[in-house]
């Protein structure tokens, strides 16, 4: 090809001019060192071009441009002279590359695309040579070209130059230009790399716009392309949401459409959604027309007794049916200690309904959000209880229990009664706000039932709502027959015996409930049961013990371990310094030995046995009767022993000088209540006086600083207790005689009653 230099040093200038005056070729070499100024033959590389001087010109500075066009490249021999200018001896490489092979026309093929990859990639080449080099036939030719037209260190360009075989040429000229290609790529990338960082912010501003964009036009379009969405939507449809809540959750349902799949914001629309159709919207169970009849009828076939408790589970569903509504204006709430049917007479009246039950455990609630559910925002947020138990019934109108409604607490978190409030509430529970759903849920249609064990613990406002139906604890006999008709036929099923695989003996029954179970209810009772029943499938399977197994009262031992309660006797004998008194505990009732004793000390009454604070009231209450009684009451002294305590040698007041201290037994089980006033002051009348008082009589009743006896409760538990404790005579207030009408017919027989309004009337029955 024919190519201009520019040449300055005089020495080549010299060689330039001879050689176009002479027509002679010129050797173009480089020197090995660019930086050498005055270059010796040493400097010289000996590989070089043939060229002819094609044209000279002369530039102003002095320096020659000349136009030169390569003929074949050389090995220089020998210098002959090197002044005025190099001289050399030459001879060629040996020429050109015969005929082309298959080969060497494959990689001429290779080398031609990737140079033009190169020109393409590099924008200081123009396309045109890409053409030139396309048409170049011979290899070696082809080689010389394109190397002609690299960007190239001198010093790879010499190597090609040096190199005369044309397919070792291709060679390293294919790895060169993929080499260069591969850079040129490279550099490529981080330019648009630096170029998107800087296009990134309007980038984002652009998408933001477009994503609102399609928010827009997705809000608007119905139709869905994900699978779920398509679910979502087709529960919209055919559950029966209001029109609010359906416009609400539509639009929860374009949200997720238009979130992105990996985010935590679908997580969190799906929980959410998932919850609204868990939901029944409108979905009613049982039949609005049911006959009371047939609820009476189931209620007396699955419970046995508490006729009064069912007559007014039967009056208030009447009301119901009669006002057309499935909750009258106030709840039914089932008061009375555990294990005497509460919540398995709610459950009947569900069963009795053909309605869901389901049951919300109150006790230790104290976060108002455990009923109304957490706000959305909160990580792990849920509905409430209430909402919760929709989705379990799976209907509108489950019968409900809201169990334990005196165990509820409050704290800062809020109140929860005022919340249940809200939902017990006809006027408002037709929109019932669940934080979470954030959206009305209408529960009038539910059927709402409480459970309490103890009234007091029943928050006021929440006690207004209420319907108090009490269920006291049952008699020895009853006991006796729920065992038998309820308790063992259902254990026998679950324990896949059949009811006649075991067969309680009646003195095993009795043996049971009297010296295993120490309750009101029957649920120790129940799991005293179970266990035999346990106990008699394991032995049936593993030793082949043969059905059915008779149960004796001698046997319990080996089923039940020994019997906790068996020592519950009552001393035969006169007590000194102790009265009984009939208490009503959380367990129901019992009869408390209380017991009194006078010993040195500074006239101080100490009391000790787990007593409540009401209870020591009233035990002051008492000791204070006493003292001024005998302060004021000449005759009363006549009651005294001639050595009674209270007294000293000479007759004289003496407990100045002495403590009156005060237990009552089994301190385990926490006491409180004013009942026990009359057995209080009985006892320590004992202990001052040194009269003993009678065996198996026990007193309850308040009493005055005047000594008057007042009304208490709980007179069922306390005379169940006594009965079976063997109680004979019970001292008890004139004002609970009504008390004594209802008890159960057994009880009134086993008992003698005897009326009093003053402590005073009470001596003759108490003291021996
Ligand atoms: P509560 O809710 O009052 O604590 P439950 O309803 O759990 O008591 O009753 C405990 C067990 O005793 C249940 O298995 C229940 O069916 C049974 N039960 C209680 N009272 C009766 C009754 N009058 N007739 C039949 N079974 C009863």
């Amino acid at each position: 090809m024919v190519a201009p230099i520019f040449v300055g040093r005089e020495k080549s200038i010299r060689a330039l001019e001879q050689a176009f005056a002479d027509k002679s070729p010129i050797i173009l070499s480089i020197q090995k060192e660019p930086a050498v100024e005055n270059p010796s033959v040493d400097d010289i590389v000996r590989v070089g071009t043939m060229a002819t001087v094609v044209q000279l010109y002369r530039l102003p500075d002095g320096s020659i441009k000349a136009l030169v066009e390569g003929q074949q490249r050389v090995r220089i021999d020998s210098f002959a002279s090197t002044s005025p200018h190099f001289q050399v001896l030459f001879s060629p490489l040996a020429g050109k590359a015969g005929k082309l092979s298959e080969r060497v026309d494959a990689l001429a093929r290779v080398v031609v695309r990737e140079f033009i990859r190169y020109v393409e990639g590099n924008p200081g080449m123009s396309e045109e040579m890409a053409h030139v080099v396309g048409a170049v036939t011979d290899a070696s030719e082809l080689a010389d070209a394109v190397a002609a037209h690299l960007q190239l260190p001198f010093k790879k360009k010499q190597d090609l130059l040096e190199t005369d075989d044309a397919e070792k040429r291709l060679l390293v000229l294919l790895q060169i230009l993929v080499e260069e290609n591969a850079v040129l790529e490279l550099e490529h990338n981080l330019n648009q790399k630096v170029q998107d960082k800087i296009e990134n912010t309007q980038r984002q501003i652009f998408l933001h716009e477009k994503l609102k964009a399609i928010r827009e036009e997705l809000e608007n379009a119905p139709e869905a392309e994900d699978e779920n969405i398509r679910e979502y939507l087709r529960l919209l449809d055919k559950k029966q949401l209001g029109t609010a809540a359906a416009e609400a959750v539509r639009k929860e349902i374009n949200k997720l459409k238009s979130a992105s799949p990996m985010s935590a914001e679908v997580s969190v629309i799906r929980n959410y959604l998932d919850n609204i159709f868990a939901l029944p919207w409108g979905e009613l169970a049982g039949d609005s027309n049911y006959e009371l009849a047939a609820v009476a009828r189931h209620l007396e076939k699955t419970h046995h007794g508490l006729r009064s408790v069912k007559e007014r589970v039967l009056e208030f569903l009447a009301v119901g049916k009669l006002l057309g509504k499935d909750q009258p204006n106030t709840t039914l709430c089932f008061v009375g200690p555990p294990g005497v049917g509460k919540s398995s007479v709610a459950q009947a009246i569900a069963t009795a309904l053909g309605r869901p039950f389901v049951r919300i455990s109150l006790g230790g609630v104290r976060d108002e959000a455990e009923i109304r559910g957490h706000r959305r925002t909160y990580v792990g947020a849920m509905p409430g209880r209430i909402i919760d138990a929709i989705s379990k019934a799976k209907v509108d109108n489950a019968v409900v229990l809201l169990d334990e409604v005196d165990k509820m607490d409050s704290d800062f978190r809020g109140n929860p009664a005022a919340a249940l409030m809200e939902v017990l509430d006809p006027l408002q529970n037709k929109e019932f706000r669940d934080n979470y759903l954030e959206l009305d849920y209408d529960l009038s249609r539910i059927l709402f039932l409480a459970t309490a064990n103890d009234d007091d613990g029943i928050p006021p406002t929440l006690y207004d709502r209420l319907e108090v139906i009490r269920l006291a604890g049952y008699t020895f006999e009853e006991k006796e027959q729920i065992a038998r008709r309820h308790l063992i036929p259902k254990i026998a099923v679950e324990s896949g015996l059949k009811k006649s695989g075991v067969v309680f003996l009646p003195a095993a029954l009795k043996a049971i409930i009297r010296f295993y179970t120490r309750e009101s209810g029957v649920r120790e009772l129940e799991r005293r049961l179970r266990k035999i029943y346990r106990k008699v499938a394991r032995r049936h399977l593993e030793d082949n013990l043969h059905l059915p197994v008779r149960v004796s009262a001698k046997a319990l031992e080996d089923y039940l371990g020994p019997a906790p309660f068996s020592k519950e006797r009552l001393e035969r004998g006169p007590l000194h310094g102790a009265s009984l008194g009939l208490a009503y505990t959380a367990e129901g009732g019992e009869v408390l030995t209380i017991e009194t004793s006078v010993c040195a000390g500074k006239g101080e009454l100490v009391l000790t046995g787990q007593l409540g604070d009401v209870m020591q009231e009233s035990a002051s209450t008492a000791w204070g009767y006493l003292l001024s009684k005998v302060e004021n009451d000449a005759g009363f002294r006549n009651f005294f022993n001639k050595h009674a305590p209270a007294f000293d040698e000479e007759g004289k007041w003496a407990m100045i000088n002495k403590d009156l201290r005060l237990h009552v037994p089994e301190g385990a089980i926490p006491k409180d209540g004013p009942s026990a006033g009359i057995a209080l002051a009985a006892s320590m009348l004992s202990a001052i006086s040194g009269r003993a008082t009678r065996p198996a009589v026990a007193a309850t009743g308040e009493i005055t600083l005047r000594g008057k006896i007042l009304r208490v409760g709980g007179l069922r538990e306390k005379c169940l207790a006594a009965v079976r404790t063997g109680v004979r005579t019970v001292v008890l207030p004139v004002a609970n005689e009504p008390d004594v009408k209802e008890l159960p017919a057994n009880v009134r027989k086993a008992l003698k009653f005897v009326y009093v309004d003053d402590f005073g009337q009470a001596l003759k029955t108490l003291f021996a």
